[in-house]
């Protein structure tokens, strides 16, 4: 395959980073524009002294431009702590975002992907969740700024598609984890490991007995790009890992996996929280012969071994 010139936005991020690092591996030369709101500098820093890498501190929702073939949109705050902080910001980094890089991608030619989300279905309810579910958004909860923008994105990909011919690849990730994610961003994997590597309780939301489909980051990473070399397919496709579990088998691994004496306390359900989540793949593994690779305990045990390091 040819070098190509590649932008990712948010590329500072728990999963942009991954992704930068692999761009930059298989020989292509990338811009990473990130305003650090929840990425960081040092998720990218060992990428700084590689000359087909660039580091553009903006935020998307101004626009920009570089002449690239292709773009990955990922700028946006994902875990709920972080993007209910300020759910008017949220709105428009998704919406100011995703057409500030259309119109660049209108203006270039270049593919661009779109990193949508699971949330797009919100609490579902078809189970598990294929691609021509439309969904079970609450418009006016605190997720919808989240749920809604990406909605919007996803909108105004195929608008620009539909009206200008934009070359657009749609995903939506389920919830994925590894090393990187931030240490304060309130996910479920980075909360229960951090917890039973300092010996706190595991906090549970509800009974534990809701569910998520839980991605180890390199498979998504493999799905990102497969999904960006695909010709005349613009998805939405779902990228993420069928297997499910509940929260009480999540945190029973994350304790035996950090040999932690820690115990776990259970807290009020989070009002609108979705109660289960399992993505259909068999779209994914139609069109870009791909499925995860990486079991839950075998990820798990990565991510222990990072935050170990960095705590
Ligand atoms: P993250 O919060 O670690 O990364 C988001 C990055 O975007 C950060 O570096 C942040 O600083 C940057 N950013 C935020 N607002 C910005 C703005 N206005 N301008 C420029 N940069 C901005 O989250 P992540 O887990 O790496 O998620 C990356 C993308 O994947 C997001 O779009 C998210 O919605 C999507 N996604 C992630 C998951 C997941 O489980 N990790 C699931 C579904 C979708
Ligand atoms: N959760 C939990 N304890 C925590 C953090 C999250 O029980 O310390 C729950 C949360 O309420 C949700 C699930 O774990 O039911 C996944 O939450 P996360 O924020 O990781 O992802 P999302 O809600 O976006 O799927």
């Amino acid at each position: 395959m040819d070098a190509k010139k590649v932008l990712v936005t948010g590329g500072a991020g728990f999963v942009g980073s991954h992704l930068c690092e692999r761009l930059i591996a298989e020989g292509h030369e990338v811009i990473c524009l990130d305003n650090f709101m929840t990425g960081s500098r040092g998720n990218v820093e060992h990428l700084l002294s590689n000359p087909k890498f660039s580091l553009i501190e903006k935020d998307v929702q101004q626009p920009f431009f570089a002449k690239v073939d292709w773009i990955f949109n990922l700028a946006c705050p994902a875990s709920p702590k972080h993007y209910q902080l300020d759910p008017v910001a949220t709105v428009r980094t998704n919406v100011l975002g995703i057409l500030n890089m259309l119109d660049l991608a209108k203006a270039t030619g270049a593919r661009i992907l779109q990193a949508s989300t699971s949330e797009v279905y919100g609490d579902p309810l078809e189970h598990p969740q294929k691609e021509t579910y439309w969904g079970n958004v609450n418009p006016i909860s605190k997720r919808g700024c989240y749920d809604e923008g990406k909605r919007c994105a996803e909108t105004l990909c195929f608008d620009y598609h539909r009206e200008y011919g934009v070359d657009i690849k749609v995903i939506r990730i389920f919830n994925t984890y590894g090393p990187r994610m931030a240490k304060d961003d309130g996910r479920v994997v980075s909360n229960f490991i951090l917890q039973a590597l300092r010996g706190e309780d595991l906090t549970i939301y509800g009974d534990g007995s809701y569910t998520r489909s839980f991605q180890y980051v390199d498979d998504l990473i493999d799905g990102m790009l497969s999904m960006m070399l695909t010709e005349d397919f613009t998805g939405p496709v779902n990228i993420g890992n069928p297997d499910e579990f509940t929260l009480n088998q999540l945190s029973d691994l994350v304790l035996k996996l950090s040999g932690s004496i820690s115990g776990v306390s259970y807290l009020p359900a989070v009002l609108h929280d979705p109660k289960q989540r399992k993505p259909d793949i068999s779209l994914a593994k139609e069109k870009l012969d791909w499925e995860p690779k990486i079991p839950l305990h075998e990820g798990l045990a990565k991510t222990v071994a990072y935050f170990k390091r960095i705590l």
